[in-house]
């Protein structure tokens, strides 16, 4: 790990997303002053849900994992001081997390790692050896995982035996292109396709939501993220709000500052980029960033977008569902371009329900209006749109019948996304944790600049899993490991 060359102590955090929050927490509790800078209106990025029509529409938190007492997650947003304040659902009491429908059969995944199994036995009864093969690195990374290890040796993941792709080692055990599709279905929740999910990161997804399923109660994102403002506020730390940083100031290939859209400069020792490394990038000049850093940051690889659809129903014909559904048409080799993702979620509107359905979607799609801002589009965007939620909506009604009281709430792009949170090409979990990008993406963490970290989804892995963790990373470089283990991580053990 690189060390300061010296203390820090005023702190900038650009982007106020969970990760920008996260971190900002952390370091405030431990004597750091922290100022946070958003450029929206309020604070939370993904996190945070919106209103329309009345009704609220979840963007970056469907489910996540781990957040049982004694589990990983829960712990983390314990310390934070914020696990007692979000309320949550839990899933997968009373059947599964996940139902994935594929043209000719089901598969429910179930809370609980031997549940899982029985069910990939039943499913697969001819794969006995292979789900024996698939089940032995579960075990071994779901303890590496519980045990919080990764915030002790980061390290430890760069191991070139888990460079492997989660597919690569499928393949190497004979298993079927039907187990691979059913398998895969958990790397569309970090946007890396399952021959490009490296081994440690598949297994550590796939614990994370083994160990326990969680929803927002109420889909109520901008709850949760007024959640860790308000905390972030409490501890005595600052949050500028609909301010854009501009450009980070750096003399001598040391950190003095940010300025602001506003014109504002603030002074600091630290500033720690919680937001996506191409946008940081371009908030340095050349004497701040050397040229071959700034060409590997820029030739890295995103994640796609997602086009999301909301819709509100009838409540009785299409009652709340305490899973999520998957309908998947994988290709003959197992591998999962085209799947739709639905959640079926209670509103605060009597007698109606909504329905968030979503799927991946690349940039390309949108190109005739990239260089539009959001309201601003012109009315084939909003064709487009509509031609693309009459298919969502066609695949809704093959799986819940004839839709009844249905009504489009609203359906957003990538360029939405883009533009809402300042991710290059809509991306939704920024760079790419590939197994071909692994070492590529390493020396975002030594950048060679004295006080300059990089924080959220984008320092270790994305979800509200990975950017908790990669959050607490970033705090761990900033105080350096000493600090960290004393201060921190004993409240762990
Ligand atoms: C559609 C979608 C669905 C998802 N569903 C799930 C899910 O169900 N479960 C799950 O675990 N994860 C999910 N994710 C991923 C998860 O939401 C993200 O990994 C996580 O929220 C990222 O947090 P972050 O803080 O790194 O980034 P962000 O939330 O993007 O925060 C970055 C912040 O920085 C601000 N910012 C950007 N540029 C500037 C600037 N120049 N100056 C000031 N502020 C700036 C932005 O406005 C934003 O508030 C989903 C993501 C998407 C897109």
């Amino acid at each position: 790990m690189r060390r300061q060359s010296r203390p820090l102590k005023n702190i900038v955090i650009i982007g106020s997303g969970i990760g920008g929050l996260t971190t900002g927490i952390i370091l405030q509790k431990s004597g750091y002053n922290v100022h946070i800078v958003e450029k929206n209106e309020r604070p939370g990025g993904l996190m945070r849900s919106y209103t329309r029509h009345g009704f609220d529409c979840p963007v970056g938190i469907h489910y996540m994992g781990s957040l049982a007492p004694g589990q990983p997650l829960l712990a983390l947003w314990d310390y934070l001081g914020v696990a007692d304040k979000i309320p949550l659902e839990r899933m997968g009491i009373n059947g599964p997390i996940d139902r994935y429908i594929f043209d000719n059969f089901t598969f429910d995944l179930p809370e609980g790692i031997a549940a899982f199994e029985d069910n990939l036995r039943q499913t697969f009864p001819r794969e006995q050896r292979q789900i024996t093969a698939i089940m032995q690195p579960l075990k071994i990374f779901c303890d590496y995982f519980s045990r919080l290890d990764i915030l002790l040796a980061p390290e430890k993941m760069l191991s070139p035996d888990n460079f492997i792709s989660m597919g690569e080692y499928l393949d190497q055990t004979g298993c079927s292109p039907l187990m691979k599709s059913v398998l895969g279905v958990l790397t569309t929740l970090v946007g890396v396709p399952l021959f490009q999910c490296p081994l440690f990161f598949y297994y550590m997804i796939l614990a994370s939501y083994l160990l326990s399923s969680w929803r927002l109660r109420d889909d109520n994102g901008s709850q949760a993220a007024e959640i860790f403002a308000d905390q972030f506020v409490s501890l005595g730390g600052r949050l500028t709000l609909g301010d854009m940083a501009q450009t980070i100031h750096v003399e001598d290939k040391q950190i003095k500052g940010i300025r602001l859209a506003s014109g504002a400069a603030i002074n600091a020792d630290g500033v720690i980029a919680a937001i996506h490394p191409q946008t940081m990038a371009a908030m340095l000049n050349d004497s701040g960033l050397n040229p071959a850093h700034r060409e590997r940051i820029a030739g890295l690889e995103n994640t796609k977008g997602i086009f999301s659809v909301y819709l509100s129903l009838d409540s009785e014909a299409h009652p709340e569902l305490p899973y999520n559904i998957y309908r998947l048409h994988p290709e003959e080799d197992g591998s999962l371009d085209r799947g739709l993702f639905f959640q079926l979620r209670k509103s605060h509107r009597p007698r109606t329900n909504v329905m968030t359905m979503m799927a991946s979607s690349t940039i390309q799609e949108w190109e005739p209006w990239l260089n539009t801002r959001s309201g601003r589009r012109g009315s084939n965007y909003v064709e487009k749109k509509t031609e693309k939620t009459d298919e969502f909506i066609a695949e809704a009604a093959a799986i819940f019948g004839p839709l009844k009281e249905m009504a489009v709430i609203d359906a957003h792009t990538p360029l939405t996304i883009r533009d809402y949170v300042g991710s290059p090409d809509g991306s939704a979990y920024g760079i790419m944790r590939s197994s071909r990008q692994l070492l590529q993406t390493a020396f975002l963490n030594r950048l060679n600049i004295d006080g300059l970290f990089l924080s959220g989804q984008n320092i270790m892995a994305p979800g509200i899993m990975g950017t908790t963790m990669g959050s607490f990373l970033t705090a761990r470089k900033v105080m350096g490991q000493k600090a960290f283990s004393h201060d921190i991580l004993k409240d762990f053990s």
